[in-house]
């Protein structure tokens, strides 16, 4: 049987985390074996979940590299989800690519864009190479237009362009906006 990848991306709060929870959910509903993982990197809210910004949930399990998947992998699993792609490393492309040849239904969330607008790590290559890709927008906050793009803000201000793209233990948050909204002072 065929199987194939679809891609979900976009900025933060463009519900990736809740249309991929929604294709799982629906996944499970048709009696598909499914199997969730998500990078360690992020624990937002929970280690054994993927959670999304309005409380949906699924079950995951937290991988360190793209290849403990094969350690994961249950002979059974027809569906696999994963959220976040854009922490894990880059043999995350060849095993995606891999399990869709395999037959798998490969089902990838995670942000096509860092907080410069530069593509980040491999979800653009997955893009690339996936069967179907949808670009989610979530609502810019400083005008409720459609925000394709993540602000960093740190201390307050606008995160400078040669800022390190994951920042441990600072004091940063996220926006939702759109291209004209969105600030990336270069010096
Ligand atoms: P993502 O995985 O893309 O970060 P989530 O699925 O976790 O997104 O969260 C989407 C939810 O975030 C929306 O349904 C909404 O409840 C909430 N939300 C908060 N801020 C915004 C925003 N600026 N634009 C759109 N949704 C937002």
């Amino acid at each position: 049987h065929h199987g194939w990848i679809e891609v979900i991306v976009g900025p933060m709060y463009s519900g990736k985390s809740e249309e991929l929870i929604r294709r799982l959910r629906r996944a499970q509903i048709a009696k598909q074996k499914i199997q969730v993982f998500k990078p360690s990197i992020d624990d937002r809210y929970s280690v054994s979940e993927v959670v999304s910004h309005n409380g949906e949930k699924i079950k995951a399990e937290c991988i360190n590299k793209a290849e403990d998947i094969y350690k994961l992998l249950k002979e059974d699993t027809e569906v696999i989800g994963i959220d976040e792609v854009q922490f894990l490393d880059d043999q995350i492309i060849d095993i995606c690519r891999d399990l869709a040849d395999k037959g798998l239904r490969v089902v990838v969330a995670g942000l096509d864009m860092d907080f410069r607008g530069e593509p980040f790590g491999s979800t653009p290559y997955i893009m690339a190479i996936a069967e179907f890709v949808d670009k989610l927008t979530a609502v810019c906050v400083i005008c409720g237009h459609p925000a394709n793009r993540t602000q960093r803000i740190v201390d307050g201000k606008p995160a400078r362009y040669t800022e390190p793209t994951i920042l441990v233990g600072a004091q940063e948050r996220y926006e939702a906006r759109c291209r004209l909204h969105h600030e990336v002072p270069k010096v």
